[in-house]
């Protein structure tokens, strides 16, 4: 993948296959101007959008289902051929979890954007209050390349179904996915404007990030999500971060542990290890540690590479920059002293494949610890017990996702809350981020925020407090004049400091006809 000039005002992207190496097309590089445009559409689509009952918004999103099931192969191949990952994962990654969320929130959205009525006050006596959401207008997504559609698409159809337009910018690796989006956008037959796709490289990004939406949803790395937000503040506007992670893997003395090692290897290797919430700290109670290094062997083992026609489990890595990280942590882990104990190496043939790589004795002071590798490496730490796993887990800078393995699952659920992440899976690994009612996002530098389930239509909305008064009354007890009311509201307070609401109301009648 390379950016290249062709003539004085169009830059190009030459997308090359991670499979092959071979040019696989040219892909336009959106300008500044092209850029602002596709905003003031998105802008311009917005309150006839809007306008439309979130029923039948959701109704029109949902033409989107029968488009992906006719051409679910053809999508698959094209999102394989974009990335290299297995056809399996592009249906199941990226095409599946669309229908699941369009499906949960169209019994949800409409329950969780409605008006809600809020409990009386006694500080309000007689007073009607309501909570309403309103759709902010304009909302730019950022995604990244390991998961080039489900990253753009679900946060997208969020902030659809809660009534804005959308520009989405997809990365500049992943660009044969970006125009998929386009079309399929196009296919469900929306008004211009209400998705615009802006394809192009950080530039593209940056532009966006300036051309004065009304907020950014941005899935990256920490480095650019730290230009996005700095961006952001110069309007400013809301900035939602979905960043990196390392996440920790807590294997307890008393977990199944084949079901562990399984999970280990799928939950660390699946696409290629490209995942924000991919397993990369595994931690081992002594106990169980050679046993489970034994077990884990055996599935990475078994674990085939290959392109996607190849039948593989596991693909390339998409982006070339990635296998060098791979290389760096890999070395480093063995020179500090960490033990190979299967792949360490790239692949001999075309394209950027790298062989899934188990290390044992790996320690905090190495870069496969320190550092996100997004690559095809499990790193096992063995720790005394599980208060060591625990405290080592939350001693990092990423706080995205974790998982804990144990037969008993009070004690998992207590581990679970003693961890500072987003979201914990207790004898799973990475799927709570596929399910459509639980909320997604990170603590520390994995970012702040949260989209999926309720969370996710409420980041894209404002929210509106009303009051209202039926208006019976001439004034009120806290209106002028202040004059009288002294006594009595030292009265009033004293009553609802000790809960005495009918007290509190007879004092606020008392200083309404202090006036
Ligand atoms: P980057 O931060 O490099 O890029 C993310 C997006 O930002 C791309 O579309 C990129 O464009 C764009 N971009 C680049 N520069 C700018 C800029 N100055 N202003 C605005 N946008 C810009 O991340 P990667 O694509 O490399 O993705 C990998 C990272 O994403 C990893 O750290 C991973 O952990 C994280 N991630 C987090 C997830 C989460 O949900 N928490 C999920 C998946 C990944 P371009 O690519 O064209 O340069």
């Amino acid at each position: 993948m390379q950016i290249v000039e062709r003539g004085p005002e169009r830059r190009v992207i030459v997308k090359t296959s991670p499979i092959t190496g071979e040019v696989l097309g040219e892909f336009p590089v959106a300008t500044r101007e092209e850029v602002e445009a596709a905003v003031a559409r998105a802008r311009e689509a917005f309150p006839r959008w809007r306008a439309i009952p979130i029923e039948e918004r959701i109704a029109i999103l949902s033409r989107m289902k029968e488009i992906l099931r006719a051409k679910r192969d053809e999508f698959a191949r094209r999102i394989s051929e974009d990335t290299g990952k297995p056809l399996v994962d592009s249906i199941m990654t990226e095409l599946l979890v669309v229908p699941a969320f369009l499906d949960h929130y169209a019994k949800r959205a409409p329950k969780v954007l409605a008006r809600k009525r809020v409990p009386a006050s006694p500080l309000f006596p007689g007073k009607i209050a309501y909570i309403e959401y309103f759709p902010m207008g304009v909302i730019a997504v950022i995604s990244p390349w390991n998961f080039p559609f489900q990253l753009a698409v679900v946060p997208a159809l969020s902030a659809l179904i809660a009534g804005n337009t959308v520009v989405i910018k997809p990365s500049e690796v992943t660009p044969i996915t970006g125009e998929l989006i386009r079309e399929l956008f196009q296919a469900i037959g929306l008004e211009r404007g209400v998705v615009e796709v802006v394809l192009g490289d950080g530039s593209t990004g940056a532009f966006l990030t300036e051309a004065k939406v009304d907020k950014i949803f941005f899935t990256g790395s920490v480095a650019t999500g730290r230009r996005v937000m700095a961006a952001a503040a110069k309007h400013p506007i809301p900035v939602e971060l979905e960043l990196g992670g390392k996440d920790a893997m807590i294997v307890c003395a008393d977990a199944p542990l084949e079901r562990a090692a399984r999970g280990a290897a799928w939950g660390g290797l699946l696409n290629c290890g490209q995942m924000c919430t991919s397993v990369e700290r595994i931690f081992v109670e002594a106990p169980v540690y050679e046993r489970f290094l034994e077990l884990l062997l055996e599935e990475v083992k078994k674990v085939k590479v290959g392109g996607p026609d190849e039948g593989a489990d596991m693909g390339p890595i998409t982006f070339p920059k990635q296998l060098e990280t791979v290389e760096r942590h890999v070395r480093d882990a063995l020179e500090k002293g960490a033990k190979l104990l299967f792949g360490g190496h790239r692949i001999d043939r075309p394209g950027q494949f790298y062989a899934p790589t188990l290390l044992s004795d790996v320690r905090p002071d190495m870069a496969v610890y320190t550092e996100e590798s997004f690559g095809p490496i499990l790193p096992v730490i063995r720790v005394r017990d599980v208060e060591e796993a625990i405290q080592l887990a939350n001693q990092h800078e990423y706080g995205l996702n974790a998982s804990v393995w144990t037969r008993d699952l009070q004690k998992g659920f207590a581990i679970a809350s003693r961890l500072e992440c987003g979201q914990v899976t207790i004898n799973d690994v990475v799927s709570s981020v596929a399910h459509p009612g639980l909320p997604f996002g990170g603590v520390k530098s994995s970012g702040f925020g949260r989209y999926h389930g309720d969370e996710g239509l409420l980041s894209f909305v404002h929210t509106r407090a009303l009051l209202a008064d039926r208006g019976w009354l001439k004034t009120e007890p806290f209106w002028f004049p202040y004059r009288r009311k002294y006594e009595a509201l030292r009265d009033a307070f004293d009553a609802m400091t000790q809960g005495k609401v009918l007290n509190t109301l007879y004092h606020f009648i008392r200083m309404m006809q202090s006036g």
